[in-house]
């Protein structure tokens, strides 16, 4: 999508702290990060919002990269929080899916 700021990062128009990247989704770090370690991945194909994302290969998929990042990239030995906020209400900002990895530290609820 062509207005959107997470398709011009994951396209590297934009610029980012790249954490992982394969033909399928695109990880970097948070510009505001909330932990010590705080990385967004999102699928390379624009969708919007979790509820517009009616494909299930799609999200397992995402969840399965979100692990293996988590585990396998950024080594958080400890544990993480996984955060996809929803539309407004939920928190949501930039309109293209995301999911939020938090660590580094012990999070409170
Ligand atoms: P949301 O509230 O939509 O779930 O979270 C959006 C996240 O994107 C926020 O945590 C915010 O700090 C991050 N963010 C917004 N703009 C940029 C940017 O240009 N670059 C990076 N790396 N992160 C961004
Ligand atoms: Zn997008």
């Amino acid at each position: 999508m062509s207005d959107c700021l997470f398709c011009k990062i994951a396209a590297g128009e934009i610029p980012s702290s790249k954490v992982y990247e394969d033909d399928d989704v695109f990880a970097f770090k948070d510009i505001n990060p909330k932990a010590p370690t705080h990385v967004l991945v999102i699928p390379k194909i624009h969708v919007a919002t979790l509820s517009d994302a009616k494909d299930p290969a799609l999200l397992g998929m995402l969840m399965s990269r979100v692990q293996y990042i988590a585990d396998e990239v950024l080594e958080l030995e400890s544990g993480y929080r996984v955060i996809t906020n929803v539309r407004e209400g939920g928190g949501q900002i930039v309109f293209h899916l995301h999911v939020h990895i938090l660590g580094g530290k012990s999070l409170p609820f």
